[in-house]
């Protein structure tokens, strides 16, 4: 078992108010994690231009969903650049991006409603937690051998371990909280449902988003 690391307290407030006081908008997360997904494929389109990297093919880049009903998961992946274990460590276990300090801020200041902040933040990665119960991400370093799984379910920190994937790039799996009287994250597994929020959301994403159709 790899041992559990505590996020740095800074973000751990961040992540509670993130879970704690926001209650509409949570489908934002998708964006979040398809604009993170898209950064992640721009940087490794710009880094094989400069360095006219042959084993990159730039027509081939894409943003995949995989919903998984039965198990209540909801997956994004991508091929872009992709994280090695300090990366993981580093961007994920810490928030000191400035979007997420501000939006914290505006919070806490309480004059402004969700919405209102949600509109004018990314608020990143964390955003995942406001549906999800629990987070794994896989991560393969372009130009990397080793792959890593980076585990959280927010409350008590994460874990990275070493684990298999193939190709290079991330994948995003998030386990969908429990449904409640007020809550039906159930709706995050439906296709239409996944295709309103990226037309609403995502739109100007210039890579393709792909999904796998299942039949209903
Ligand atoms: P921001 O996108 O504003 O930097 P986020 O909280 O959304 O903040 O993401 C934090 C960091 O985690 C990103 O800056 C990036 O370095 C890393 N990251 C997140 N998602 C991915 C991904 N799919 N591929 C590679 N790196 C990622
Ligand atoms: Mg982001």
């Amino acid at each position: 078992m790899a041992r559990k690391k505590q996020f740095k307290a800074e973000s751990k407030r961040l992540l509670d108010l993130m879970i704690n006081s926001i209650y509409t908008h949570k489908e934002i997360f998708l964006r979040e994690l398809i604009s993170n997904a898209s950064d992640a494929i721009d940087k490794l389109y710009y880094l094989s231009l400069t360095e006219n990297r042959q084993d990159v093919d730039r027509d081939a880049f894409e943003i995949h969903l995989d919903v998984d009903r039965e198990a209540r998961t909801l997956t994004i992946r991508d091929n872009g650049l992709g994280m090695n274990k300090e990366e993981l460590e580093e961007n994920l276990g810490t928030i000191a991006k400035s979007g997420s300090l501000a939006f914290k801020q505006k919070l806490e200041e309480g004059e402004q409603s969700d919405v209102d902040i949600i509109g004018q933040f990314g608020v990143g990665f964390y955003s995942a937690f406001m549906v999800a119960q629990k987070v794994v991400v896989t991560s393969r370093k372009y130009g990397e051998e080793e792959a890593y799984r980076w585990e959280s379910n927010a409350s008590d920190g994460y874990t990275i371990e070493p684990c298999e994937k193939e190709g290079w790039g991330s994948e995003i799996t998030l386990y969908l909280k429990d449904n409640t009287e007020e809550e039906n994250y159930d709706e995050f597994l439906a296709q239409y449902e996944i295709e309103r929020l990226i037309r609403k959301y995502s739109d100007y994403i210039r890579y393709p988003i792909r999904m796998e159709v299942e039949e209903q």
